[in-house]
């Protein structure tokens, strides 16, 4: 099952960044996923579910983009619609088409819970307080 795998990376991003920006909590995570990629939502959902137990993304609401498959046909010179993995121009029946999307899995944002109060009292890094 590998969207066991694709949901540990998308955790570990997340959190990766999360650490980054010192927030204390995940509260969402976008994602678009191609509709040509083989990930099945449910099982994806099932992975982050399981896995983020414990981290920062444990309460984190999933919102799942799907992306339709477009393709870019050369001789139209114009983006169409692929139907069903079938890679033919409905216009000209041309087969010199270019997938543009539908093959993505990207984080589209992440949503942060910060305590502004240490975030920002915490980390004066500016050099401007000399004391030695
Ligand atoms: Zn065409």
């Amino acid at each position: 099952m590998h969207e066991l795998s694709i949901a540990d990376s998308i955790i570990k991003t997340a959190t990766a960044e999360a650490t980054k920006r010192r927030a204390t909590e995940i509260s969402a995570v976008g994602l678009r996923i191609g509709q040509l990629t083989d990930i099945v939502e449910d099982s994806l959902r099932f992975g982050l579910e399981v896995l983020s137990k414990g981290t920062m993304m444990e309460k984190a609401e999933i919102e799942i983009e799907s992306i339709p498959p477009i393709g870019y046909c050369e001789t139209c010179a114009r983006n169409i619609e692929i139907r069903k993995f079938f890679f033919v121009c409905p216009e000209c029946n041309g087969r010199q088409i270019k997938l543009i999307s539908g093959n993505e899995l990207d984080i589209a944002y992440i949503e942060l819970e910060t305590d502004d109060k240490v975030s920002t009292e915490e980390k004066q890094n500016t050099t401007d307080s000399t004391d030695a």
